[in-house]
Formats: structure tokens, sequence, C-alpha cells
């Protein structure tokens, strides 16, 4: 029996070729609890927030309910991972339980991850622990909240059953609201099979859901992979201008819609240092802070070949003339990175427009943040705090980050730019606040969050700190501990995927 609140679907990928997926009911688990709804994300998808939270709305998220209108499938896709090619992967841990339309009239994908077992688990158990869990949800919501495209949490639930892995672990189940789950290698599965009919299928699927200006190009192909190597420059200047770390920059982990997917060895930097990884399996560094705008790039060639078959459309087309579209689509990424991420800089430096030798003044303050060992979010919000001498700050970060002596020369350099700079004092520090966030998630706030509610059941950390980070560019100074740094004893330098 389905309640009369309980959500409608809407659901289109199912309509699509059988081997884009299998149907998949999520299983079923003994004893499922409340972690937390995201009321406001729930009533904007047309969910109601009580029903949500309701037994009914609990079993759903555990997936021992299946409310009318879902069709619960697991969807294929392979993938580069760390730059070895995997022609097999697939919704292994998770399901797709239907689609809603949000009040924007944006199209919406509710996945349980955790759910279980599916034709694409391979070994694994399908399985989620709390840990994982409790991180995605505070990591995306972070982003959301940082404006930066990301996948969303809607709700979370235990399972009361134990997962295992190197120990007994309580188990959990995510759910999570994508734009779509359509990932670079759900387009690489169909290309490696030489399915020529899928990946036409899948475009024009991607194209109606996503990009529909493209399907009045003269190539829709083509227009959409350059709307995607668009909204991959974007997100990856939004992800380097906050510090984020994705750790896990996988083909089967890049959504063509532009949003971030994928909070599994995420983490945020302290110091700035471009070198810098947490991820346990990363060890060559691949996915290193320093290297996400040419990763993303590289995993867009691996989109672009995936799509030649298809890309040109034109009487004459040959494989030479697909390749050269291609390369087109693909040289744009550097500028498009480059302006969107100069964009940002400009926000956080305070200025109104970003001339030429803003990059040098730019790339020294990098310098000398890696050399004095910067936290790099508190020094950007203290050079909001001094962007206005008149402003009387009595909150002010200060006991927490302040600039030493090794600063003066620069500081110098930044004030006489801002001479020649049109904002006002005031316009500049609220453009400043805005691009200075003061709350990230922190790896060591994360990891409490974790500890106490793995280990204890209290998930008081874990609320306050989503709480916290729901508002990362106000300064509160009740939430000081919010914004310090990890004292050595309590550094996080290590994070694991689920
Ligand atoms: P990820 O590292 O989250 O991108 O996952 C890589 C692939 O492994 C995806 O196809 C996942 O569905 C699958 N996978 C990861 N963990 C599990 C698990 N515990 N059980 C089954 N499949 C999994
Ligand atoms: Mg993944
Ligand atoms: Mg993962």
């Amino acid at each position: 029996m389905t309640s009369a609140n309980s959500p409608t679907f809407d659901n289109s990928y199912v309509k699509q070729a059988d081997r884009f997926y299998s149907p998949q009911a999520p299983a079923t688990v003994p004893t499922p609890a409340l972690i937390r709804v995201n009321h406001h994300l729930a009533s904007s998808l047309g969910i109601d927030p009580q029903w949500l939270a309701s037994p009914e709305g609990i079993a759903t998220m555990a997936g021992n309910h299946i409310p009318d209108g879902a069709e619960p499938i697991a969807t294929v896709y392979a993938g580069h991972q760390f730059g070895g090619w995997n022609p097999q992967l697939g919704d292994g841990r998770a399901v797709l339980l239907g689609e809603l339309i949000a009040d924007s009239g944006t199209r919406y994908d509710w996945q349980l991850k955790g759910s279980g077992r599916t034709p694409y688990s391979r070994g694994g158990d399908g399985k989620s622990p709390l840990g994982p869990v409790l991180r995605e949800y505070i990591l995306c919501e972070a982003m959301a909240a940082l404006k930066v495209p990301t996948t969303r949490a809607l709700g979370a639930v235990c399972t009361g059953e134990m997962v295992f892995r190197d120990q007994a672990l309580p188990g959990a189940v995510f759910s999570r609201v994508a734009q779509s789950h359509i990932r670079v290698g759900t387009m690489q599965f169909f290309a490696a099979r030489r399915d020529t009919e899928a990946l036409h299928e899948l475009s024009h699927y991607v194209i109606q859901r996503h990009f529909p200006e493209a399907a009045q190009a003269d190539n829709p192909i083509l227009a959409m992979l350059n709307e995607i190597v668009a909204r991959q420059a974007s997100l990856i200047a939004q992800w380097q201008s906050i510090g984020f770390i994705h750790g896990v920059m996988n083909t089967d982990n890049m959504l063509l819609c532009g949003e971030t997917i994928d909070y599994g060895p995420c983490a945020f930097m302290e110091n700035y240092d471009p070198a810098t990884v947490f991820s346990s399996i990363d060890h060559n560094g691949r996915y290193a802070y320093g290297n996400q705008p040419s990763i993303a790039h590289w995993n867009l060639a691996q989109l672009a070949q995936a799509l030649l078959a298809i890309l040109d459309n034109s009487a004459d087309a040959n494989e030479d003339s697909a390749v050269a579209l291609a390369q087109q689509a693909l040289d744009a990424f550097p500028d498009l990175f480059l302006s969107a991420y100069q964009n940002i800089i400009k926000n956080k430096l305070g200025l109104n427009n970003f001339t030429e030798s803003d990059d040098a003044l730019y790339q020294d303050l990098l310098k000398l943040m890696q050399q004095e060992k910067a936290d790099f979010t508190l020094c950007f919000r203290r050079l909001a705090e001094l962007s206005n001498e008149a402003a009387c700050i009595n909150n002010s970060i200060r006991e927490l980050f302040d600039f030493n002596d090794s600063f003066t020369p620069w500081l110098q350099q930044w004030r006489q730019r801002l001479k020649e700079d049109t904002l006002t004092p005031e316009q500049r520090q609220t453009l400043m606040f805005k691009a200075n966030p003061v709350f990230i998630p922190r790896n060591h706030l994360v990891h409490e969050a974790i500890v106490a509610a793995e280990q204890h059941g209290d998930f008081s950390y874990f609320n306050q700190l989503v709480d916290v980070l729901e508002a990362p560019h106000i300064f509160d100074p009740d939430k000081l501990a919010y914004a310090r740094p990890a004292k050595p004893n309590e550094q996080v330098l290590q994070t694991f995927c689920g």
C-alpha cells in the first residue's frame, strides 16, 4: 500500500533500450532507522518531507518499500579507473528508484546507494557502511551550499545490519539525487561495443534531458559535446577555487550533466599545496589537487573518443573529419577553464575586473601560501576581512589565521592594485565574503562526525556539521570551532572509498 502523500514518479531512462540497464529491486534490510531527511530538497522535488520521514518514507529509502510508480533499475557503464580501461562497470551497489520532476521543471533521478547486489556488483556486496554515507551527505550538501553543481542528499537511513570490510561496520543507505547519473563511462560502454545505435539513442536522450538547445544545432552531438566540455571546465574551476579534491576522477565518476558525483575519498585541502592527495588508493597522485584540470581534460578526450562514430553528421563524414571535430571541441577546454577560473579568482581577490598582471599577483599569493603552509580557506577569508578597513569586524577569524610578515610585501601590492579598481570597499568586501567561504567540511570534523555515529550511535556531531555547512559564507563567532584547521593530532591525512 502506498499512501496518498508518496511522490509522483515520471520515469524516462527505463523507457530507453533494454541494454542500458537491468531491472533490479533493492535488497530489503532488517530494521531501517532514519538518519536525516533533506526537507528543502524533498519539497522542491514534490516529495512531502513528512512522508519521507514517516515509516513508509524510511522504508522506501532503505529499499524495503517500492512506492507506486517507482521502477528500480541498475544502469550499466564502463570507465577508465586510474587511467586503466574497465569495459564492464555499472551500478554495483545502487539502484535508480525512479525520476521526479522538480518545481523548476528539471527532471531528477532518485537513487538508493548501498541497496544491495546488482548484475554489476562483480565481487562486491552492494552495501555501504554508515561512514561513507555520512561523508557523502556532509560533503555533497556542503558543495551545494557553496553553489557548486553537485548530486544531492535527499536523505539517509541505517539498515540495522552489519557490513563487512576489514571490520564489521553498521550499514546504511544513501538517497542520492542527480540531474541524471549518465556518465562519460556510459557512452564509453557502448562505444567499446561499437554499438552505434545505442550511442545515438543515448545521445538523443542526453540532449533532450540536459541540452535541449543542442537539438537545434546543425550538429546536435557536437553541440552536446561542446556543452559538456564547457560545464566541466566551469565545474573544475569551482573545485579549484575552494580547494576541493575529488580523489577518484575516473571517467565513470564524471557526469555528462556537469554535477560533481562520487564523494568517496574526496576531501578539502587545508594547507595550500598543489600536490595534495588524500585518497589511500591514489598512490601516484594522479588525482592530486593540481592535476584536476588536466585530468578533466583527459576524461573529456575519452568522451570525445567514444562519440567519434557519431560525431560528424555531414554528408562527406569520415574518420578524419570526426577526429578534427573532436579535437576542436577538446581544444576549447583550457581557455574555458582559465576564463571560468579567473572569473572566480577576480572575486576572491576583490577585483572588479581581471587583468593579465592579476594572474601574477594571484600566483605570488599561492607561492607564499605554500611556503608559509597557510590554510587556503582562511587565508582568503582573512583577506576578505582586510578588504574594508573601515568595517568594524569584531567577529573576525583573526585568532585562527593572520598574515605573518612574509605576506607584508604582497599585501602592499594587493592594496596598491585595489586603488586602481572601481569597487567601493563595501562592495569589495561583500563580493569577497561571497567568494571566500569560512566554513568548509574539514576532514577532521567529518571524521569526528563519523566516529561519533559509528561507535556511539551519536548523530549530533553529524547533524550540527551539516547545519553549519548550510551557510558557509556567514561567519558566526559561536561556530569558530568549525572554521579551525585540524591541530597536528587531529589531522586526517588519508581517506578511503566506501
Ligand atoms: P566507485 O569507486 O564508487 O566509483 O565504484 C566503482 C565501481 O565499483 C562501480 O561500478 C561501483 O558500483 C562498484 N562498487 C563499489 N563498491 C561496491 C560494492 N561494495 N559492491 C558492489 N559494487 C561496488
Ligand atoms: Mg563511482
Ligand atoms: Mg565511490
